[in-house]
């Protein structure tokens, strides 16, 4: 996520890739990772991505926010957060049969630590045409050069993450204009 977004409104949020694949519980689960995309808004003024892992047997493990500006890291992606946690709560660095709940299409480093957790399912909400690495643009999560190949479902609830994207670079960008 880079930012990028301040022209993306009307674009590519809509669409939803198998569809037949999503669940009830992904509902749910988008819906909480809403909560925590709002949250990484109203706390932290950070762009409002938010991400959440869930264990094999429906358990939530690990959830978190962009914390890219207050913790100074250029790696604190949402999906970041949530899996680093989700490791601790595991004591496990692969995150082996969980799936992935974001709000926005993963980039290329959120999506390469996925692999390399071998996280099982990607559930993601607004698609980035920017620099989505779930299909997007690059198509790193289901690449069949990985020896672990994740399912993807893109576009639950993506209406809403793209929304509040829009919103949030729209408010920026009036406050810059003064
Ligand atoms: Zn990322």
């Amino acid at each position: 996520m880079d930012g990028s977004h301040e022209d993306d409104e009307g674009g590519g949020f809509l669409r939803v890739t198998h569809p037949d694949a999503t669940t009830n519980s992904d509902h749910h689960w988008m819906h909480q990772a809403l909560a925590l995309a709002e949250r990484a808004q109203r706390e932290d003024n950070e762009i409002p991505v938010g991400a959440l892992v869930v264990d094999a047997d429906g358990e939530l493990i690990g959830e978190g926010w962009n914390r890219n500006i207050a913790d100074h890291d250029p790696s604190a992606h949402a999906e970041i957060v949530a899996m680093r946690r989700a490791g601790h709560s595991l004591g496990n660095h692969r995150l082996v049969g969980c799936t992935l709940y974001v709000t926005l299409e993963p980039c290329a480093m959120c999506a390469m630590a996925a692999v390399h957790a071998r996280i099982a399912r990607v559930v993601f909400g607004a698609f980035d045409p920017k620099t989505g690495a779930a299909g997007s643009v690059f198509d790193l999560l289901s690449d069949a050069r990985h020896n672990h190949r994740v399912e993807v479902v893109g576009g639950v609830l993506g209406d809403q993450a793209g929304a509040m994207l829009t919103a949030y670079f729209r408010a920026k960008r009036g406050k810059v204009a003064g």
